[in-house]
């Protein structure tokens, strides 16, 4: 099916470089853009427990995702202003400008956590800047996604936006597809080292990478404990652990250990495994029997000892579904740094001083967020400034990440071309035009 919109040019085709041309062009399909967002907003409610539905996530949390993706659109479209209107420049000689070109086909391959709002980041900022879209969601999310697509597909040419379905070797075929010029790609470590391998020849092809994350938050000596027990657990817990944002590690000077750890395990206790349509419920079923088979092997406590031991419970509320009960264990080395966890198990590591947490911080291959928890602003700065990731907080949760801002990974967890606000830069190639000689 996705071939059929390969075949066509970019939307609207290209226009010769006239200023006032391209703006009407981009502000036409900021209209469109605009009559989605209606649509999306007629149907959010729908979409949200579409999603609560296919994925488990609570449905508190999908009422958040559905909203996400309405406010993106006006994110975009502010971005769209900012990066795609031609720039007039002193060419030397000659008059010049250079202009924002679309790339061509986008081929956006969405994961299961965020299955409309991650996805529809790109497909938003791809068709504002004039490249026809198709998008491949999630296998776990098809239905839901398939229900956004019948929401925005209406709003656009025909053939400009798609949304198909497929598992992974649909989704690697249109990535490699020579007609599809731009790849955005949001899921695994390993699904998007090999499409870098695999695409590594079409070195034209704009290729996106967000990826998976180990996340750590580091407890100094003079946080504020309450503070810092209340966001691990959250960055923890939220949506079953499974965000490439979640807390995974959490690194505690020792002198504060004692006080800080019953804490923090209150915390946890906090999210109570139930039924992802209740509006209480704060911790949902994992995804896939594979996940509960990763959670019990994280729990396994070869590497370290008990803080608070999970549990798998096959049926809560009456109802079937792979929950699982938040855990904590302790480490005694900086094992399990390297593999992304995805659920809710947290590694808990003493440090000894800061530079023994900066060493445990970067004991992981991945650089997506990392908070630190301190009075002190000199402090956050020191450490900060040896944290690699794309994404430092002070005295906020791992996974706090508003839509006003880039979200990208550094290292292991992307290419650096960061999601979020200012994703559009990505989604052109610039041209410079120099004319002269026109009577
Ligand atoms: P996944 O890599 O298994 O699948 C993601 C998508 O890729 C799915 O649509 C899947 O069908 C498709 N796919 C699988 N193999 C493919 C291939 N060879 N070629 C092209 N497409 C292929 O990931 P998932 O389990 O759906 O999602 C979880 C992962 O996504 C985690 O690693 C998480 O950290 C990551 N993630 C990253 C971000 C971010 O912004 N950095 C956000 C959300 C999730």
């Amino acid at each position: 099916m996705w071939k059929r919109a390969m075949s066509l040019p970019p939307w609207p085709a290209p226009k010769l470089p006239r200023r006032t041309g391209r703006a009407v062009l981009l502000l036409e399909r900021m209209e469109r853009l605009r009559a989605a967002q209606r649509a999306l907003s007629a149907a959010k409610e729908e979409l949200a427990r579409g999603i609560t539905i296919e994925t488990g996530k609570p449905l508190t949390e999908s009422q958040g995702e559905v909203a996400a993706v309405i406010a993106k659109i006006d994110f975009a479209i502010d971005d769209a202003r900012e990066y795609l209107t031609d720039r007039n420049t002193a060419g030397g000689q000659h008059p010049a400008l250079v202009r924002q070109c679309p790339l061509g086909p986008a081929g956006v391959i969405g994961p299961f956590n965020f299955p409309l709002h991650l996805g529809h980041g790109a497909n938003v900022a791809y068709l504002l800047a004039g490249n026809p879209v198709i998008y491949k969601p999630s296998p776990f999310a098809a239905n839901v996604a398939a229900h956004y697509g019948e929401v925005m597909a209406p709003h656009f040419p025909r053939d400009v936006f798609q949304v198909v379905q497929g598992s992974g070797d649909e989704g690697e075929e249109l990535c490699l597809d020579p007609r599809v010029r731009a790849v955005c790609f949001t899921g695994s470590v390993r699904v998007g080292r090999t499409l870098a391998q695999k695409l590594a020849g079409d070195f034209s092809k704009s290729l996106a990478l967000e990826l998976g994350g180990n996340n750590a938050l580091i407890v100094c000596a003079d946080a504020d404990l309450d503070n810092a027990a209340r966001a691990a657990a959250d960055g923890a817990c939220l949506t079953a652990g499974q965000r490439c944002n979640a807390t995974s590690r959490v690194i505690v000077e020792k002198k504060v250990a004692a006080d800080f750890l019953p804490r923090f395990l209150a915390a946890l206790q906090n999210y109570e495994p139930g039924d992802p349509l209740r509006a209480e419920t704060r911790l949902g079923p994992l995804i896939s029997a594979a996940a509960v088979e990763r959670y019990e092997k994280l729990c396994d406590t070869l590497h370290g000892s008990w803080l608070l031991s999970g549990k798998v419970e096959l049926f809560v509320a009456g109802k079937r579904g792979h929950y699982v009960r938040p855990a904590a264990i302790q480490r005694t080395d900086d094992s399990h740094a390297d593999a992304e966890a995805f659920v809710p198990v947290v590694s808990v590591y003493l440090a000894d001083d800061l530079d023994h947490a900066v060493r445990l911080h970067s004991a992981t291959p991945f650089g997506l967020t990392a908070s630190i928890f301190t009075r002190s602003e000199a402090t956050f700065r020191r450490l900060g400034a040896r944290l690699e990731v794309g994404n430092l907080y002070a005295n906020l949760p791992t996974t706090f990440s508003p839509s006003t801002l880039p979200f990208g990974g550094w290292r292991d967890s992307g290419n650096g071309r960061p999601g979020g606000r200012g994703f559009i830069r990505f989604t052109t190639r610039e041209q410079a035009v120099q004319f002269t000689g026109f009577e």
